[in-house]
């Protein structure tokens, strides 16, 4: 025998396309769920479904909502500041910044960062959207939480070019963030830092 039974096979097959997931990996998460009571792998069955079926972008910042809301959380919020737009590249970035609690006003996630070397231009991400929000209402700053390697910097210069002539301050959240690191894994209390020393572009 050089392989598990096919249902095993398939589930670590499975286990092995998600992101750093290697085959010993996959292994050790297919023998623990086979270990777990039926009820266990419902509750997780589900959860994946209920992934793509209940989530949805919020048409505004295209952050994750419910699929029963058209505008996410924050959006909604009547107590946030709308005259401030924190760009950030995933929705994950969004939520550390929510978690320092220093910032009140709204967000916009572009879905990615401008990366010519991967094939992703300014049209793939949600840049349009992004400038017809500038020019729709009265937006007083915008500020930049960009990673600060190459891709984060590109899309920062490209964005500042487009926000400019609007008449918007623009700023960039100062990086405290050591270099070569993801925005997404810095502390709190650096994002914090960040945020507060934030300089104009
Ligand atoms: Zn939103």
């Amino acid at each position: 025998m050089d392989r598990y039974p096919e249902p095993l096979e398939n589930l670590i097959k499975e286990f092995q396309k998600l992101p750093s997931i290697g085959r010993k990996t996959a292994e050790r998460l297919a023998f623990y769920l086979l270990h777990q009571p039926p009820e266990e792998l419902d509750l997780l069955s589900q959860a994946v479904t209920n992934v793509k079926e209940k989530i949805r972008a919020c048409k505004n910042c295209f952050n994750y909502t419910e699929i029963e809301n058209e505008r996410c959380e924050i959006c909604r919020d009547p107590k946030r500041d709308a005259s401030i737009i924190c760009v950030v590249s995933h929705p994950q970035e969004l939520l550390k910044l929510e978690k320092t609690r220093e910032y009140h006003g709204l967000y916009h996630v572009l879905g990615g960062l401008i990366s010519p070397v991967n094939g992703v231009g300014p049209e793939q991400l949600h840049i349009d959207e992004l400038l017809l929000r500038l020019q729709q209402s009265s937006i007083r700053e915008v500020i930049l939480a960009l990673d600060p390697k190459v891709e984060g910097e590109a899309t920062a210069m490209y964005l500042a070019r487009k926000i400019k002539p609007l008449g918007i301050r623009i700023t960039q959240i100062a990086h405290g963030v050591p270099v070569g690191r993801d925005l997404e894994f810095a502390d709190e209390v650096t994002l914090s830092r960040a945020l507060a020393g934030r300089i104009a572009l």
